[in-house]
């Protein structure tokens, strides 16, 4: 499928064709950048042919009525559908949506959150519309990737009504961290989702990420793209401090000040120069600015590194990408040349020698560094390319009601445990039946032990698990007083230790948490409605005053599965829902885990 992406900003207009399957390749790239009165720059590249210059454009509406005749003269035909890089999506587009009356006000409520970014980003939508009226527009979030990071990242402490005004950190440069973590992955040779990868992102805008096993855990972008490191023009992280001290003291509005944290900070208030390459040359001719600056942007990041291999429990590799991250060998040493502490080594030869023709992606690390170190360009527009075709090939799902079972509290034993509790060469009595295939709930019953209360006859189910897993309800949680981290089923490393006491014997162990919903489902069914394994949904229950829309349900696909919705019993109570009952997917929330 051949897709036309657009990305749109106040000063510029990027955009490329790619044809997509089983590798997508870029056939046309174009720009029209500087925008300024009487023209801009331009610059179009397909295959060998290669040219720039200026042209009479002086904003975004010229420049996309230019699009046309721009394809037409170098021979791109056949666009099947546009894409469009969207900077902020909010808390409800976690994956590509389709771009239409629907839709498009409700990302224009978003303006507030990226008043620099989505109003450009939504002038390109509303004029490829009209451009381009009979082709499937789809937009694809820079926020999408971030929206599966805990609460715990996504929160500030900052008093209730203003959160419940919808203040929170989302994170940006999604795109461009998903496709690089994944890129990483293929050159390491692993799955994504086997991998602890720190992304790096070093352009005008800059942000690291921690994606933990294939899905973004936190990122140093906040609320707005203003929050975290320094960038070419923006401030990263300062004191909120700062904004009550500058009003006092130099009596600015808080205009002023949000204006100059974005466009007059960063490298720019530093030195004068937002341009990396600008500071480089000055602070290698003696400049002592543009030596602190450079000194402060490295430290910022190292520790921003350092801090989510903390938040990840070790890491596998650090990856570099935007024009920084990719272009300069210095500013990745001075980053990686605090890192020895956690088994970070460079290679020097091997960084100074990096060149990224054809998605290369070279490993920098040296011979015995235990976490790889990987330099790639970013492909955001190729990313949404991949995006918008997968979205568009997904069948619409079909609006069939899905059986809902409440979970009451229960643990998975392995064998080892069951010996501790119960005794030696101990076997389980397998009881009631469940209706997953081959799964029961055994005629014993443990106690749950912590340090505010216990827990008694709770269910075990079986067959035997390799790991012993735990599954509470969040009231649960607080009964024992210990704090059980929502997770999916077996991703359990990290988690908090209980005691288990059964009629042999007790045991303490890891492994407690509150299960995150998701729906169990089988291959046909999936295809039927239109699911993919590792996807995020949304779910109705009920229909009554206590209805509640559950988001964020991972669809878990598995073969004989019997299709069904599993919360548990806080959930249930919040949906006014007794036994088992029905929900309704209510829209698509595609967030996968791995892959595209
Ligand atoms: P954007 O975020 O706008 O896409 P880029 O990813 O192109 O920006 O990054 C632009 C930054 O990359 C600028 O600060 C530029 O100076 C820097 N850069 C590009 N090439 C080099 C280089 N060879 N050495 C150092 N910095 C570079």
């Amino acid at each position: 499928m051949r897709i036309l992406v657009f990305n749109a900003g106040s000063s510029s207009l990027k955009f490329g064709v790619f044809d997509t399957g089983a590798e997508t390749v870029q056939v046309f790239k174009g720009a029209f950048e500087r925008f300024r009165d009487g023209g801009c720059d331009f610059r179009f590249r397909r295959d060998a042919r290669d040219e720039g210059g200026t042209a009479p454009h002086a904003g975004l509406p010229e420049a996309i009525a230019a699009v046309p005749g721009v394809l037409a003269d170098w021979g791109v035909e056949g666009i099947a559908a546009v894409g469009h890089r969207i900077a902020h999506g909010g808390p409800d587009f976690a994956g590509p949506a389709r771009l239409d009356e629907d839709s498009l006000p409700r990302i224009e409520a978003l303006t507030p959150l990226a008043p620099l970014h989505n109003p450009a980003n939504l002038a390109a939508v509303r004029l490829a519309i009209k451009t381009w009226p009979d082709l499937p527009q789809v937009g694809v979030f820079d926020t999408a990737y971030h929206l599966t990071n805990p609460a715990r990242a996504t929160t500030y402490a900052v008093p209730e009504a203003w959160r419940e005004a919808g203040l929170r950190r989302f994170g940006f440069h999604g795109t461009s961290h998903k496709y690089v973590a994944v890129r990483a992955a293929e050159e390491l040779g692993q799955k994504v989702t086997d991998l602890r990868i720190i992304s790096v992102h070093l352009g005008n805008g800059a942000s690291v990420c921690a994606v933990n096993l294939g899905r973004s855990m936190d990122s140093s972008m906040g609320l707005t793209p203003l929050e975290g490191l320094v960038m070419g023009t923006r401030s990263g992280d300062v004191d909120p401090g700062a904004f009550g001290y500058l009003a006092r003291q130099l009596g600015l509005t808080i205009e002023a000040i949000e204006t100059a944290l974005y466009n007059d900070s960063g490298l720019k208030g530093l030195t004068g120069s937002s341009d990396m390459r600008d500071v480089e040359d000055r602070a290698a001719a003696g400049d002592a600015k543009a030596q602190l600056a450079i000194n402060l942007y490295a430290y910022r990041a190292r520790k921003y590194v350092g801090a989510y291999a903390a938040a990840m429990g070790g890491v596998d590799a650090v990856v570099f990408t935007g024009g920084i991250g990719e272009n300069s060998a210095s500013m990745r040493r001075r980053i990686c040349d605090g890192l020895d502490f956690m088994g970070l080594r460079l290679d020097h030869d091997h960084n100074a020698a990096v060149r990224l023709a054809d998605r290369a992606a070279p490993q920098i690390q040296a011979l015995e560094s235990r976490v790889a170190v990987i330099v790639t360009e970013t492909a955001e527009q190729l990313q949404i390319a991949r995006e918008v075709a997968a979205h568009l090939a997904r069948p619409e799902p079909q609006r069939r009601p899905i059986p809902v079972a409440v979970s009451g509290r229960h643990v998975h034993l392995s064998a080892e445990a069951v010996e501790a509790l119960f005794g030696p060469g101990y076997a389980l009595t397998p009881g009631k039946p469940l209706r997953q295939p081959g799964n029961w709930a055994a005629e014993e019953r443990v106690t749950l032990e912590g340090p505010k209360g216990r827990l008694e006859r709770v269910a075990i189910l079986g067959p035997l698990r390799k790991r012993t897993q735990i599954e509470i309800s969040r009231t649960d949680s607080f009964a024992l007083g210990i704090d059980a981290p929502v997770r999916d089923s077996g991703a359990l490393d990290g988690t908090p230790k209980v005691r288990i006491i059964g009629p042999a014997g007790h045991l303490d162990t890891d492994g407690l948490i509150v299960a995150a919903r998701h729906i169990h489902t089988n291959p046909e069914d999936a295809a039927a409605m239109g699911l993919a394994d590792g996807q995020l949904v949304d779910v109705r229950i009920g229909d009554g005053p206590r209805a509640l829309t559950f988001t964020h349900t991972l669809v878990r696909v598995q073969p004989d599965a019997f299709t069904e919705m599993h919360i548990d019993t806080d959930e249930a109570n919040a949906a006014g829902l007794g036994g088992e009952g029905e929900g309704a997917l209510v829209k698509e929330r595609a967030t996968v885990a791995s892959g595209a």
